[in-house]
């Protein structure tokens, strides 16, 4: 099995000890605010991001008044600045979003769409109908959807905010005018998408110096741009794009991509997105998925998302198991096979359910789980595991059906988690899908295209197949991502929620067993070494977990086989995923917790610091 030599000085993460021993701790409160740090216990509302600027504009907007959902916006649009090539304004999202007083849980599908001239072929190369090779499709107007976050950061302001869309865009234009300072994880990520920065005369003139290099460490990057773009939505408000100038010129660069004349001699394809398809746009409040686990309340984001359908239909397999007072490794073991199942329901069942009929009942139903959990015995499924039957009355033990399907999304998103102090909870991953989306700045506008199309399946149609997520007019793409929120008797247990394509949802499961069935706090959920099964031929593990006994014993007792991840974009990050999270520690203190190492690691503040 392939496996590469970890390169020396940055593999920090393997001085956290393996989930099965003991975690190095990692620093338990906050005393200060004024240097990043991956956890924060205090009062008073409490916020978790991939940036040190985001996670500090979200603490002055809970400072002046706000509430989670003010903070999540400010959060967001903050990293639309600092983190550019991973998310903002030309991306889109999922919101998950506990309402104290109410005593809810909504979310809001801000997922970019496919433009009515969208049709199953959208990716078919026209002279050979075959599907276009990945990064041709992803580098063009095709892979473009109307972007969704703008839309879904009004509604969720305008719906349950505090304070206006313009207050809670302000820090971002304050940081987009101030400028911030080029770290390493972000001229990595600048290094990593360097052909495509350089193949648009926008991405070029914004992101790159002058003779086309990326820029210097510890340089620092203003995007007047972007504030510019800010206050305009904060003056004219979310129309300004959908029915506006804005979009206007959205529309103009995904029909004619500024292209570098002579630049990696990608063939970049013209867009179908007109000014109607952004018209048409709507954020959709839709109802949260939700199972019990170990007596906690999951709930998790909807399709077209498959991360709340898919983590709940693994957590209603593992409730089978005591995993809790078994040897950790076959826990670990149940652990992957549940996965290995729910994905292949993932794969065979969940697409837009606007467009697509979803087995969302059957594939959360306990009574189904026990049609997949009896499959799980003392070793490895073979590839592919096959769907189940997810129709009542199920059939017996794995009833199947179907085909198993795989994917290609990027793995570069954020997640931001955010508490106030009245007990509302936002939980919110968002992206413009590959590292540095499609490639395209709108010109002048400071910020990049998405290329979330390509997570729709390219393969065509045929008589005897079905693929609940090919592309239709108006259609939003299948998404992995998993924004949860955990109750325990109707109160915030924790949230979490991380990028990574698909590993997200294996991401935010392995979190999940690991506080709530192995015991760890969740900053030390959060550090655990990641291991993730997706229905492929092995499973892939982060350095930490493939060097260890427990990888071993996995592959002797149970079958499994595994693949070292090898930092598919940025090689030198051989991680998975970037999460963070909130937990309630009682008593009005919380517990932020971000990666503290991972992709140089993420910010966690509280507003008021103490233990
Ligand atoms: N496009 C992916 C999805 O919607 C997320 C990409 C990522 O994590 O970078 O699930």
């Amino acid at each position: 099995m392939p496996r590469t030599t970890r390169p020396l000085g940055i593999g920090a993460i393997t001085i956290l000890a393996l989930a099965s021993v003991a975690i190095t701790p990692v620093a338990t409160a906050a005393t200060t605010t004024e240097h990043k740090q991956p956890v924060a216990v205090g009062t008073g509302g409490a916020v978790a991001s991939a940036d040190f600027d985001a996670s500090k504009a979200g603490i002055a907007v809970l400072k002046e008044g706000g509430n989670a959902v003010d903070a999540a916006v400010a959060v967001a649009s903050t990293l639309g600045v600092t983190e550019p090539f991973v998310a903002g304004p030309g991306g889109g999202g999922f919101m998950v979003i506990r309402l104290a007083s109410a005593h809810r849980v909504v979310t809001i599908d801000g997922r970019e769409m496919c433009s009515a001239r969208c049709t199953p072929q959208l990716f078919l190369d026209p002279k050979t109908g075959q599907p276009l090779p990945f990064e041709n499709a992803r580098r063009s107007g095709l892979s473009v959807g109307v972007p969704g976050m703008v839309a879904q950061w009004a509604k969720a302001v305008h719906r349950y905010g505090k304070l206006s869309f313009a207050q809670d865009l302000a820090p971002a234009i304050r940081v987009a005018e101030r400028g911030f300072t080029i770290d390493r994880n972000f001229r990595q990520q600048e290094l990593a998408s360097l052909p495509d920065l350089q193949s648009f005369t926008s991405s070029r003139k914004l992101f790159l110096t002058p003779s086309g290099n990326p820029l210097p460490l510890g340089s620092t990057l203003r995007n007047p741009d972007l504030a510019q773009t800010y206050r305009d939505l904060a003056a004219h408000g979310p129309s300004y794009l959908y029915d506006g100038q804005l979009g206007a010129e959205i529309a103009q660069t995904v029909q004619h991509p500024p292209v570098a004349p002579g630049y990696h001699g990608f063939y970049i394809r013209h867009g179908l997105m007109t000014t109607k398809d952004l018209s048409n746009y709507v954020a959709k409040v839709r109802t949260p998925t939700h199972v019990t686990y170990r007596g906690l309340d999951v709930y998790g984001m909807a399709p077209p998302s498959s991360g709340g359908i898919t983590i709940g239909e693994a957590l209603n397999i593992l409730s089978a198991f005591p995993l809790a007072s078994e040897a950790r490794a076959k826990a670990l073991f149940q652990y992957l096979e549940a996965s290995r199942l729910a994905f292949a329901d993932r794969g065979a069942y969940i697409g837009d359910a606007d467009y697509v009929a979803v087995p969302r009942q059957g594939l959360l139903d306990p009574a189904y789980a026990r049609t997949r959990s009896c499959l799980i015995k003392d070793h490895a499924l073979p590839y592919p595991a096959l769907p189940g039957n997810p129709y009542p009355p199920y059939g017996g033990c794995g009833a199947t059906a179907g085909r198993a399907l795989s994917d290609h999304e990027g793995t570069n998103t954020n997640h931001i988690t955010t508490v106030d102090r009245a007990g509302n909870v936002v939980s919110y991953t968002n992206t413009i899908e590959q590292l540095a989306g499609s490639g395209m700045t709108v010109p002048g506008r400071g910020f990049l295209l998405n290329n979330e199309m390509t997570d729709f399946d390219f393969a065509p149609p045929t008589p005897t197949t079905y693929d609940p997520n090919l592309p239709a007019p108006g259609k939003r793409p299948r998404s992995s991502m998993s924004p949860t929120i955990v109750l325990k008797n109707g109160q915030l247990d924790f949230a979490v929620g991380s990028p990574g394509g698909s590993t997200i949802i294996t991401t935010v499961l392995q979190i999940l067993i690991n506080h709530v069935d192995f015991g760890m706090s969740l900053p030390q959920a959060i550090a655990a070494p990641r291991v993730s099964q997706r229905n492929t031929p092995t499973s892939v593990a982060e350095p930490a977990f493939y060097n260890s006994s427990l990888r071993r014993t996995l592959e002797r007792k149970y079958g499994e086989m595994f693949t070292e991840e090898t930092g598919a974009v940025l090689p030198l990050d051989k991680w998975i995923g970037n999460a963070t999270g909130i937990q309630n520690l009682g008593n009005g203190r919380l517990q932020a917790a971000a990666e503290p190492v991972r992709l140089g690691g993420g910010s966690a503040l509280v507003v008021n610091p103490g233990s």
